[in-house]
């Protein structure tokens, strides 16, 4: 019997968000990913979302990684009838439970909050298409597999994770699909990492394969140097020094958080930053740093040492004036700090979170400063921030701003254009490239890149299906 496999594109085809491919093997099936299209409205993203196969009929999922684009539908899968394994790293397990309670918690509260506004209008009220334990039933259904450990958990599959390099746990997934006559290997980068990227290895170079899923997030750029960044953000920081100011920075709680943390634990060890006080301030950060620390021994090494680190250290030892602040009070007696404090706080594009309730007490105050690490997606407060916006609606009040903003673009835990031509380069075979997770125009930029290369790709699109 010749090998009989199949794949079909999900979900995060020409988009970045929704990671989800769907493998079909000797009658079989096979989810990559289980990911949520983010920037939607959840609820309604929820209440009218169907999959497009039967979740009692998965057999087994594979991870990639945590972030919610690629794990944030696994609670909706189960809640659906899904009841297989879920095979991820156990980086991944530790984080799975931190982020997908989050997120189911911040739809209750949010329907809550609509329910409330509906039944005072006399309209119909909308029951949850899920709970808390389906959260719950996930994590049950976990099982870590190691880096580089070769596991078979279907008859004629094979799985191995590789490092991404891009956060804690994330995986490229090496699939060996088995027929009686023939074996073809399957390889899914998942998200790949900046190799500049502190706290992380590079990607792993992955040898040979006969069919790539490659990310292509930033397909049509490269990043700015790490080191300019640093000095950009050093600057910054002095700058708000100077001023008498606070500086807030508003960063994702996985990834962004510890990465930021990392930087001011460099320039501290550098002698180069002048603040007296850091404050993490997010319960989901803290619980996230905190699981960075148990997977110390799996990061990078040299990067560790760059800022002073010993063995039986944690990350908050290196920042001898960082201030975890876990309750909501704590976080309200920051606004009291009158200058020279440094707040990291989500949520990561001021869309929500206890960065807006600082801003509410600080961008009309020339001194304060505020400093941007990521992306901002078009809608969010961040953008509007970055774009030099200087009057916004906050709680209903209207805010000027004052304080500085600053935009330091360097710091991507994603490949940049050259880093991703350098993976795709690295793999022995001739397999054939399906660019996943990008949007049309960085596709059509790397594909162009790949074929002078001499490497064909292509970009499928959202449910096409491939032979195996
Ligand atoms: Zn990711
Ligand atoms: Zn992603």
């Amino acid at each position: 019997m010749p090998l009989s496999a199949t794949l079909q594109f999900i979900g995060a085809a020409q988009q970045v968000t929704g990671s989800c491919y769907l493998i079909k093997l000797n009658n079989k099936q096979i989810l990559l990913d289980c990911g949520m299209v983010q920037g939607a409205d959840q609820i309604r993203e929820w209440h009218k979302f169907r999959f497009s196969f039967k979740p009692k009929d998965i057999d087994l999922v594979i991870l990639s990684h945590a972030h919610i684009d690629h794990s944030g539908l696994l609670p909706l899968l189960v809640a659906r009838g899904f009841d297989g394994k879920i095979l991820c790293t156990p980086g991944t397990a530790e984080l799975l439970p931190v982020l997908l309670k989050d997120s189911v918690h911040l739809y209750l509260k949010d329907l809550e909050w609509q329910n409330k506004k509906a039944a005072r209008a006399g309209k119909k009220l909308q029951e949850p298409v899920l709970s808390v334990t389906d959260a719950e039933r996930v994590v049950h259904l976990c099982e870590p597999v190691a880096y580089k450990k070769r596991v078979i958990p279907l008859p004629g599959l094979e799985l191995e994770f590789a490092d991404a390099g891009h956060i804690l746990g994330s995986a490229i997934v090496q699939l060996w699909l088995k027929g009686s006559q023939a074996m073809r290997k399957l390889v899914f980068s998942g998200d790949l990492g900046n190799p500049a990227t502190v706290l992380m290895h590079d990607p792993t170079d992955i040898g040979q394969a006969d069919i790539v899923l490659m990310e292509s997030t930033y397909g049509n750029r490269n990043h700015q140097n790490m080191d300019s960044s640093l000095d950009e953000f050093a600057d910054a920081l002095q700058q708000a020094n100077k001023d008498g100011g606070n500086v807030f920075i508003p960063a994702f709680a996985l990834g962004r958080s510890q990465e930021i943390l990392y930087y001011i634990a460099l320039l501290h060890h550098q002698g180069r930053l002048k603040q007296r006080m850091v404050f993490l301030d997010s319960p989901m950060a803290i619980s996230i740093t905190n699981i960075y620390n148990d997977f110390l021994y799996c990061l990078d090494q040299k990067d560790l040492a760059a800022i002073g680190f010993k063995k039986g250290m944690q990350l908050q030892d290196l920042l001898p004036m960082l201030r975890l602040t876990e309750s909501v009070e704590e976080s309200m007696a920051i606004n009291r700090v009158s200058g020279g404090a440094i707040i990291i706080a989500g949520s990561g594009m001021c869309n929500g979170g206890r960065i807006v309730h600082h801003f509410k007490h600080s961008l009309w105050k020339s001194s304060n400063h505020l400093i941007f690490v990521g992306f901002q997606a078009y809608g969010t407060l961040g953008r509007r921030l970055v774009e030099g916006e200087r009057r916004v609606k906050l709680f209903g009040q209207d805010i000027m701003v004052k304080a500085k903003v600053h935009t330091i673009g360097g710091f991507s835990a994603h490949a940049g254009q050259s880093e991703l031509l350098d993976w795709a380069q690295g793999i022995g075979g001739k397999p054939a490239f399906y660019l996943v997770h990008g949007e049309p125009e960085a596709q059509q930029a790397l594909q162009q890149e790949l074929i002078e290369l001499g490497i064909q790709a292509q970009i499928p699109a959202k449910d096409d299906v491939i032979e195996l």
